[in-house]
């Protein structure tokens, strides 16, 4: 079964923009996953198909209506949907690489992209939504975020990577950045490649990989090392 992913958004035409390149892109065209948009704005109230209000209590900006997203998501997933109800969000919990390892092994989700300030708090939690989070900074929408994640998604699907060992050796997957890479030439700017990549030992590569992995964790994320040791 494809891994199924409902947008739904303000701004259908932002998908899939750049996942309809390159390995997301064949992954698409091959059915391997299939991407659907919703206009939320086709819920919308009024002559004007009004999907916001201005902030209860007073402020800046406007809040996208809890009755407006509710509509739009049941029609995009019934309750008998099994998939994930993802909010991006700078309040969600950080994507990491792990919760992108269990959504590949899913069926899909479905994504909300927020706008404005945000979204009405009651349809949070009365349509079940897990809020997600790309980085401690604010987009002024869900729908790059939404692109990074199923991006990030896309690329672990069976079938995705031609070289599926790539992706099991690389930043994240062990708790660690990854080691550096070289190709040829094997001298550039007066630089050589470190002597060992050439030795043919393939024992001593990947102590010396494991090692440089290990020291540029510490160096960049210590804080990857004192999860790891926690046994998160
Ligand atoms: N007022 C909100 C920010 C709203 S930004 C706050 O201070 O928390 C508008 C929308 O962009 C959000 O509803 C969310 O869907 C999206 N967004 C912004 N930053 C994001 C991030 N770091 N990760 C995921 N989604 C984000």
């Amino acid at each position: 079964m494809a891994f199924h992913a409902t947008v739904l958004t303000l701004y259908p035409e932002m998908f899939p923009g750049p996942l309809g390149i390159s390995l997301a892109g064949r992954a698409l065209e091959r059915g391997d996953v299939r991407l659907e948009t919703r206009q939320i704005r086709d819920f919308g109230r009024g002559r004007h198909r009004a999907v916001d209000d201005t902030p209860s209590g007073g402020g800046a900006g406007m809040v996208l209506r809890a009755d407006v997203l509710a509509e739009a998501i049941d029609a995009a997933s019934p309750a008998a949907d099994t998939r994930p109800r993802l909010l991006m969000s700078p309040r969600g919990r950080p994507l990491t690489q792990g919760f992108v390892r269990q959504l590949a092994a899913g069926p899909g989700a479905v994504i909300l992209c927020g706008r404005f300030e945000g979204v009405d708090e009651r349809v949070i939690e009365g349509r079940n939504l897990t809020e997600v989070s790309i980085g401690d900074y604010v987009l002024s929408g869900g729908e790059i975020a939404a692109l990074v994640l199923l991006d990030a998604v896309i690329r672990l699907l069976p079938g995705v990577m031609g070289n599926t060992l790539s992706g099991e050796t690389e930043s994240f997957e062990e708790g660690l950045l990854e080691h550096p890479h070289y190709t040829r030439p094997a001298e550039w700017e007066g630089q050589r490649i470190p002597d060992v990549l050439a030795s043919g030992d393939h024992g001593a590569v990947e102590r010396w990989r494991r090692a440089e992995a290990e020291r540029i964790t510490r160096e960049r994320r210590p804080d990857l090392l004192a999860a790891k040791g926690s046994g998160d």
